[in-house]
């Protein structure tokens, strides 16, 4: 098995899922008492937010480079960013490792595909709904991509952030995630990607008849598969 190293605390809510969801396949695939060998940097997302809102990437993928390289130096044999958002800085977190990054957006890609979905809708922070960076990989993976209006997409990044990111769970933030979900159906999306590591707090593919793509359940059985296989 092969040492998995999460880099993660974005926010530390989602990171607990993936620590959970990780052992649990781990286990369920080996049995006994088996139980993922990994390595957890968890940053403190505070000073990553305050980085993201001042658009300072560049900086961002400093500091998480630096992270990443200390997981390799630990013994991680590859990366698991535990965010859709900060992937935006996938490309320099590389520079600084001579392991792998496993991207959340392709591991994505290919479960849509497993289901034959090929229109999709996107939510996730405004920073994934709106820059270039998440969609254009979608695209490239040969789906067609709907977004909720801007005022929606605003609505769900605050959610995100004022509750989700403090292990807030509001019903009437379920519903309006919903009608959201509701409408992009109605403009023909085939399925919804949960596309920030938070959202599967709030809904679950037993809330509604269309299918929900788990972006964070996605790539920690995709970390496992990986783990696993050598
Ligand atoms: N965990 C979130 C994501 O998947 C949002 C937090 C962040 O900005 O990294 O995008």
């Amino acid at each position: 098995m092969q040492t998995i190293g999460l880099l993660g605390g974005m926010s530390w809510e989602s990171s607990a899922l993936y620590y959970q969801l990780i052992n649990e396949e781990v286990n369920r695939r080996l049995g006994r008492l088996h139980s993922a060998r990994c390595l957890l940097y968890s940053v403190d997302f505070e000073e990553i937010e305050q980085i993201q809102a001042s658009g300072s990437w560049k900086k961002a993928g400093e500091r998480l480079g630096e992270a990443a390289a200390a997981l390799e130096r630990g013994g991680a044999d590859f990366i698991v960013l535990c965010t859709n958002t900060m992937h935006k800085v996938a490309g320099t977190i590389e520079s600084y490792i001579n392991i792998p990054v496993l991207h959340i957006a392709e591991a994505t890609i290919r479960e849509i595909h497993r289901q034959h979905l090929s229109r999709v809708g996107l939510l996730g922070t405004k920073y994934t709904m709106e820059e270039m960076f998440y969609t254009e990989g979608l695209q490239a993976g040969g789906l067609e991509v709907t977004l909720p209006d801007p005022e929606a997409r605003t609505e769900i990044n605050r959610i995100i952030f004022d509750e989700l990111c403090h292990g807030t769970i509001r019903p009437e933030s379920k519903s309006y995630l919903l009608r959201v979900m509701d409408q992009l159906k109605k403009a023909g999306a085939e399925g919804v990607i949960l596309g920030c590591t938070e959202l599967g707090m709030l809904v679950t593919p037993e809330d509604t008849d269309l299918p929900v793509i788990d972006t964070t359940r996605i790539h920690a059985l995709e970390a496992v598969n990986e783990a696993l296989s050598h």
